[in-house]
């Protein structure tokens, strides 16, 4: 089992730091739980770099009782350790979505949200041809920039 399949489990701390991210910025708003996929560091971390600046994790591993109550889909990829929503200060949600396709090895999901100016990163693969983005623009309207009619 190599470093792809590794999970980052553990609790809210700054005991320890990973490049530039410590696991608590991956934990579970409401329990402090920390169960996030490697491979999920790693595309935030590649984001990062791509970017030149620094990411803000609004909500990464999510438990399935907080999930719920703020509406979350009930397959989330949030609640496995797969999925965060990020920001980049300085960067609009189309600008961090451009950079997250062009690392599409690791990342499988990307929902762009200009109206609430976060991006959705999933990690998932779910195997070839599934790959899938989305877009809200400011207003609120949807729209797929792969066909598949999921969002999360
Ligand atoms: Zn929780
Ligand atoms: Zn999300």
């Amino acid at each position: 089992m190599g470093l792809l399949d590794t999970r980052i489990i553990g609790v809210k701390t700054r005991d320890v730091k990973i490049g530039n991210f410590y696991p608590e910025e991956f934990a579970c708003k409401c329990c402090g739980k920390v169960m996030i996929l490697s491979d999920l560091w790693q595309a935030i971390q590649l984001i990062r770099n791509t970017a030149m600046r620094p990411v803000i994790i609004n909500s990464a591993y999510r438990c399935p009782p907080h999930n719920a109550e703020i509406g979350g889909s009930e397959g989330s990829d949030h609640i496995h350790g797969f999925a965060a929503d990020i920001h980049v200060p300085g960067l609009t949600a189309d600008e961090v979505g451009e950079i997250a396709a062009r690392l599409s090895e690791t990342i499988k999901r990307i929902g762009v949200y200009m109206n609430q100016d976060f991006v959705h990163i999933g990690v998932r693969n779910r195997g070839p041809g599934t790959w899938r983005a989305w877009r809200y623009d400011e207003t609120g309207e949807l729209s797929y920039i792969k066909p598949e009619q999921v969002t999360e």
